[in-house]
This record gives C-alpha cells, structure tokens and sequence, in this order.
C-alpha cells in the first residue's frame, strides 16, 4: 500500500518536471543478468576483491589475473546482456523531450544500447580496450580471442600493455564526463537515482548535488540509500518495473 503511494508520487512528479535527468547503478542492469558489487552474496565483489580486480596499481603490477577475470567472468556477463525494460523506459523519456541525460556509474553500454542517446559515462566502459603505449584502439570482441592466445594480451601493433576504457579505484574520473555531469545536475528539476548503492564517490555525491540545486530526487533501489532521507520519494522496487510506469507519465501531454 505504501509503495503503491510512493509510486503514484513519483508518477505525480515527473509529470510536474521539464528537465528529468537519471542517475544510475548497476542494479539497473541487475534485470540484464550483470551481477551488482556489493547488495548481496553473489555479487561481484563478494567473491573477487575489488583491491586485486579493480585497482590500477594492481593492474599495472600484474594485469594478467585482471585479463583473466575478463575473460572469465566480465565479458561472459556483459557481451550478450541485453538491454531491460528500464533501460528502454529511460529511451523513452528521452524521446519526449524530458529526460535530459543520463549519467551513468555503469561500464556495460547498455543504456545505448536501449536506445539512449546523451549517456554520461563516470566509469568509462568496457566496449573499448586501448595501448597505453601508443593509443591504437580494440573492441572487447577483438580482445577476448586474442586472450585464449595470450595472457595478458599485448597490443598488436607495438606490443605495449592495454587496458580497457574503465576507471579503476585508484584513477580519477574523466574531466569531460565529469563537467557534463555537472552541468547535468545543475540544471534539471528533477533528478532519477536508479539502481545504486550511493556509496561510490565522487560519483555518489551527483543526486544529492541536484537536490542541493534545487531538483526534486525519486530514488529506486531495492535496498536503502545514505542519501533517502533527502529525497521526495523512495521506491524499493526493481527498476524494471518502475520505470515503465514513469515513462508512460512522462509521455502524456
Ligand atoms: P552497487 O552494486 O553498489 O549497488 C547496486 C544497488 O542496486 C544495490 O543497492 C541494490 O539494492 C540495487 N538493485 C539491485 N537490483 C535492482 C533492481 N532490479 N532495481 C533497483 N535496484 C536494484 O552498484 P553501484 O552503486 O553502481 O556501485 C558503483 C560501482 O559498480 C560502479 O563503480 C560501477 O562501475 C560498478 N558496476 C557496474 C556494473 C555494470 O556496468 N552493469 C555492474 C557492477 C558494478
């Protein structure tokens, strides 16, 4: 019954905004089958240590157990997920002209490939995989066959090290995601935190950075959030179910 209300608050208030923007997590693609971080036992870093994983000055010391976890887990997740009901309702947002941009802590693509167009990604992604050496570009396609060859791939062209386009803990975020983002939150009136635990910084600080400016915040996530006791409403539901309901909101005259 409660969360029956909070929906149709929710509802009420993105039909009251012009300038929607989204703000969100890996549990958004949790309905794509791409395991969160840290929400429950099977999440990835409950069975890979982030510090080993996931950390530059590991990965520059030995990347090979990194390329290997890729292989074996990464891209097996990533490569065929498709894009979910709330992906698709965010597209659908953005065609009414309402929804702004995304700005996304996800490295999967799968927000373009929901057919969202103004995507903002703060981790970079996992699409690309470039020398450090001397800047020649390959897909994870590419990559993955190279891998079954040789651990840890070398770039074909200079034999330098790669890595691909995601921002490890330990790496700044990119400058230009970064003023985009800003930019972003600065000027909607009504900011979508979805599927996140709000506890990575400094993409974190984004939602509340909105509200502080004036935006409205909706968060849904299945679990709670530091910051919901700042926002209008809070729905712990699965997004793929919620943001349907959204978009049809967002599509009335
Ligand atoms: P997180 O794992 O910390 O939190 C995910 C949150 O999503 C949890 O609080 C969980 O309750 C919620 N959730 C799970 N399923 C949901 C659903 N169906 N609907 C609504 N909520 C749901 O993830 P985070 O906050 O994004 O953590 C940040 C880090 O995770 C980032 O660095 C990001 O790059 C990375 N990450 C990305 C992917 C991806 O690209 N798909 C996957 C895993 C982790």
């Amino acid at each position: 019954m409660e969360q029956k209300h909070q929906l149709q608050k929710a509802v009420d208030l993105v039909r009251g905004a012009t300038r929607i923007a989204a703000f969100t997590g890996a549990g958004i693609s949790a309905e794509s089958g791409i395991p969160t971080y840290r929400d429950s036992d099977d999440s990835l870093w409950s069975e890979y240590d982030p510090d080993k994983f996931a950390n530059i000055d590991y990965f520059m010391r030995d990347s090979s157990l990194y390329w290997r976890f890729f292989r074996d887990v990464r891209y097996q997740a990533i490569r065929h997920a498709p894009a979910n009901p709330g992906h698709k309702a965010l597209a659908q947002m953005e065609r009414t002209g309402r929804l702004i941009g995304i700005i996304t802590q996800n490295i999967d693509g799968l927000h373009q490939e929901g057919g969202s167009n103004r995507v903002i990604e703060l981790h970079g992604n996992t699409r690309n995989i470039d020398c450090l050496n001397c800047g020649a570009r390959y897909s994870m396609d590419e990559i993955r066959a190279q891998i079954d060859k040789e651990l840890p791939p070398p770039c074909r062209a200079c034999g330098g090290m790669l890595k691909p386009k995601v921002v490890f803990f330990g790496e700044s975020l990119p400058e230009q995601a970064l003023v985009e983002a800003a930019q972003i939150t600065g000027t909607c009136d009504l900011l979508l935190a979805i599927g996140s635990s709000l506890v990575v910084y400094p993409a974190a600080a984004f939602p509340e950075r909105a509200k502080m400016n004036g935006a409205k915040l909706i968060i849904i996530n299945k679990t709670p959030t530091p910051y919901d006791s700042l926002a209008e409403v809070v729905l712990r539901e699965s997004s793929g179910e919620v943001l349907p309901a959204l978009a049809a909101a967002c599509a009335e005259e």
